[in-house]
């Protein structure tokens, strides 16, 4: 779906940010790119849909390279990225009509936007409120919104880039949880996020270190590697961890809700 062969990328400050990476993100898949601020991830990400192009090696998207001008456009469709900040992605006065905003711009048919946009706002939850204001609706809401956006573009592949970091902890999992159902119903997601936490329900988590790749594989055996080079694993992971192995909350349950039922 999308591979970067031997990438690394020097802004034109001459600053060097990623260095040879090599990624291969398959079909259907859930991966979780996780690293402190500043590792990378978001010029990483940016150059899974083109919006960034490497100084070297080459970058794929479903067989597209992300170098040549012709593709750029279908690359663009076929990967949708969400982003941090829910007021920056705003563009209509009302959830339809900003929902709608993609859609109507690809010129399509009236009754294909109108379903795209009823579907859309159903897988984030927001029914009933379609009419309602941007300006009124809370931050969580909006980010809902704008992943109903990017929904309605239908695109194959979804990129998160830190999006529940401006959330409060309901609507963070909310959020959560509204990825993860996507997932699901067969959405490839790729998931960026600085919180260990949040990296748990990924197939696969890709551990960024001051732009180059300190780890990948399965969500517990990354963190093993964490706590095994001496930086903390936080506690109430590790607390998460063991109740799940025995078998007190469920491995299917967001581990910060679980915990705080029993606080
Ligand atoms: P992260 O998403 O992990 O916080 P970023 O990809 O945003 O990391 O940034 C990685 C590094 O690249 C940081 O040192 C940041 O200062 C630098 N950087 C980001 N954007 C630019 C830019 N436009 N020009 C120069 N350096 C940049």
């Amino acid at each position: 779906m999308i591979e970067l062969k031997g990438v690394s990328y020097i802004y034109p400050n001459g600053n060097k940010v990623l260095e040879e990476i090599d990624i291969r993100i398959e079909k259907g898949s859930f991966t979780t790119i996780l690293g402190d601020n500043g590792s990378g991830k978001s010029t990483l990400i940016r150059h899974m849909n083109g919006l960034l192009k490497p100084s070297v090696g080459v970058v794929s998207v479903c067989g597209m390279d992300t170098a040549s001008s012709t593709d750029i456009w279908e690359i663009r469709q076929t990967v949708g990225m969400v982003f941090q900040d829910p007021h920056s992605q705003a563009v209509g006065a009302t959830v339809e009509e900003d929902v709608a905003f993609g859609p109507e711009n690809l010129a399509l048919e009236n009754d294909e936007i109108r379903i795209r946009v009823t579907n859309a706002i159903a897988n984030v939850g927001l029914e009933g409120l379609e009419g309602y204001l941007l300006m009124y609706l809370s931050g969580g809401q909006l980010q809902k919104t704008a992943i109903a956006g990017v929904l309605a573009m239908a695109p194959e592949i979804l990129i998160f880039d830190e999006v529940t970091s401006m959330l409060d902890s309901d609507s963070r999992s909310q959020i959560i949880d509204i990825v993860r159902q996507l997932n699901k119903r067969g959405k490839t997601v790729v998931y960026v996020t600085h919180h260990m936490e949040e990296a748990l329900f990924a197939d696969r988590v890709i551990l960024l270190e001051n732009g180059s790749i300190e780890s990948d594989g399965a969500p517990r055996d990354v963190f093993r590697e964490i706590d095994a080079s001496g930086r903390k694993v936080p506690p109430h992971l590790e607390l998460a961890f063991r109740l799940q192995d025995a078998g007190m909350i469920s491995p299917d349950v967001f581990p910060m809700d679980a915990l705080s039922l029993k606080e």
